[in-house]
């Protein structure tokens, strides 16, 4: 599965370059509430919260093209049929914390963020039409904590190697990892179209105060890791490709030129396109408190990588 060749970024795994992101982690970045650079092919603004991490989520259009050939691969002949619905997906979730004890997520916390995605995955947050079940829910059965300052404030410069030293279960275990990770970036997450090269480095990373109850302004009701959660069941940003086709890969999110900050009403970058600019979906950059609906476009797009990538084989 070579197939992700990024020019530029290292591969997963590259021992001597451990401040470059995985070729397909999808960071997701605080927004500063500026506007972005316009980038009409749908590539990543030079955003000045552009982190260490090497860049801010956006695939490429040929990444994100990659990814779509490898699901329809994954997927095989079986494509356009009935898949089945996923099943409860375990979550096992690392909290890694200073040695005096900052960022030590309590389990009640813990808990919370689990609530989160079973009701932003259930529709509990959006009313009508847009309360989309998407047929995913999630259960706890484990919490690991871990003291290390350096893990815990340089968790990206280490980041291969304390997912390969926690990561448990197999695809279709979810493991999410919790720590500092700096004033610009609230979290990132693999794709599954990476657990073929990188199993043990599959998971989504978030920053420990944007669990429900932490101190991340604007973004602490826990749904970064809902949205990171939404990149490793395979879904794009909302503004993938801009207004260009073929967007985010679904249908029914109206085309975006580019990531939404707070919660600006009445949006419409893409004029030329139906609808006004999905800010309310879970995978834009708007507030937590803006988020509040996957679509059915996203949640066929989630079961079928999930059928393709992380369906425990029986
Ligand atoms: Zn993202």
């Amino acid at each position: 599965m070579s197939a992700l060749a990024v020019t530029g970024l290292a591969v997963a795994g590259a021992p001597d370059a451990p401040d470059t992101a995985q070729a397909t982690d999808a960071v997701h970045l605080a927004d500063a509430g500026t506007d972005h650079t316009c980038e009409t092919d749908g590539a990543a603004p030079d955003s000045d919260r552009r982190s260490s991490e090497g860049h801010d989520g956006e695939v490429t259009p040929e990444q994100a093209a990659d990814h779509q050939e490898q699901l329809e691969d994954a997927l095989g002949t079986d494509r356009g049929s009935q898949v089945a619905p996923p099943r409860s997906v375990p979550v096992v979730v690392h909290v890694i914390s200073a040695e005096d004890g900052e960022g030590d997520v309590s389990q009640e916390r813990v808990d919370q963020q689990i609530q989160v995605l079973n009701d932003a995955y259930g529709g509990v947050f959006a009313s009508g039409e847009e309360a989309t079940d998407t047929g995913f829910d999630f259960e706890l059965v484990e919490t690991t904590r871990h003291s290390d300052d350096t893990w815990f404030e340089e968790f990206s410069s280490n980041r291969d190697t304390i997912r390969a030293e926690l990561h448990q279960g197999g695809p279709e275990t979810l493991n999410v990892y919790t720590a500092d990770l700096g004033a610009g970036v609230l979290g990132f997450s693999t794709f599954p179209q990476d657990i073929e090269s990188s199993p043990e480095q599959d998971g989504v990373v978030v920053s420990h105060d944007t669990l429900p109850g932490g101190s991340r302004e604007n973004f602490d009701l826990g749904q970064t890791t809902t949205h990171e959660v939404g990149h490793w069941l395979g879904l794009f940003h909302t503004f993938q490709n801009g207004c260009e086709s073929p967007g985010d890969y679904v249908d029914d999110t109206p085309y975006e030129r580019e990531a939404a900050s707070g919660c600006p009403a009445g949006r419409d970058t893409c004029p030329d396109r139906p609808g006004e600019d999905p800010v309310n979906n879970f995978m834009n950059y708007t507030d937590d408190a803006c988020m509040t609906h996957f679509t059915p476009g996203q949640a066929e797009r989630m079961v079928q990588h999930w059928a393709g990538f992380r369906e425990p084989q029986v």
